[in-house]
């Protein structure tokens, strides 16, 4: 069976990670996380005194880039890979509203931009992958023969993000939440690198009203007739 690369890309917290992750397990693909990559560098920026509130030294950043190693590596008991910072094991660390405030920011530097998306199109070298981000369909694998695009209001994508935040048992106040939603799109979709947009032969989905069977259920079929059609 002929192996394709699947990109779906979309708003902060629009659940294109859990579509991506089954999607890639219905399909027997690799799923790729990219955010999870900017998340693991940003938090090395973090560790290292490179950014808060009021500074961010990205000359430094970009000076130490080579020695900011990103890997994954598949956890069986979970079912997908987790993200490694130089050996360490980030997946909780990096998912945080902390880290989220800071990510945007690190995502705009072109030479951060660069080193990731080169490893992502290793990764995708070989076909068979699911990966999400921001600009998948339109810079890591243009020629991608399915590629998302999601959507959903701000509200309703806050309210999702909240609920996950506060199930973990972290102490965020809902408002906080939406204005990092809001900041996030805001940023991402007019950096100068790669800005966030729908590539013109995306299929956009809004999921405000549909359920996540639903969702899922329209991009397994879009798979699959992709895959018959290249059969
Ligand atoms: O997908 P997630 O919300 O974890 O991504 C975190 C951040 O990483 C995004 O808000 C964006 O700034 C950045 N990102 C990016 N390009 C990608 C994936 C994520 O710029 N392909």
């Amino acid at each position: 069976m002929e192996l394709i690369t699947i990109a779906i890309d979309g708003f902060s917290s629009t659940g294109k990670s859990t579509i991506a992750k089954q999607l890639a397990k219905a399909l027997g693909y690799v799923y790729v996380d990219s955010g999870a990559m900017y998340r693991a560098i940003t938090l090395y920026a973090m560790q290292n005194q490179l950014i808060d509130i009021d500074c961010f030294d990205s000359n430094q950043l970009i000076e130490q880039l080579n020695s900011v190693e990103i890997g994954f590596s598949f956890n069986e008991s979970l079912g997908f890979s987790e993200v490694y910072l130089n050996g360490h094991n980030v997946e909780t660390q990096i998912r945080t509203l902390e880290v989220s405030r800071f990510v945007s920011q690190v995502s705009t530097i072109p030479e951060v931009r660069k080193k990731l998306v080169e490893q992502q199109q290793l990764m995708g070298q070989k076909k068979g992958v699911v990966m999400d981000g921001r600009d998948i369909g339109t810079v890591v694998f243009p020629d991608s023969k399915l590629k998302i695009f999601m959507t959903a209001s701000a509200e309703t994508r806050a309210i999702r993000r909240y609920d996950e935040l506060i199930a973990k048992g972290d102490n965020v106040v809902f408002d906080e939440v939406l204005e990092n939603v809001k900041s996030r799109d805001h940023i991402d979709s007019t950096r100068e690198d790669s800005p966030l947009r729908k590539a013109d032969d995306a299929i956009e989905i809004d999921n405000s009203n549909l359920t996540h069977k639903q969702q899922f259920d329209m991009v397994l079929d879009l798979a699959h007739q992709i895959l018959k059609k290249e059969a």
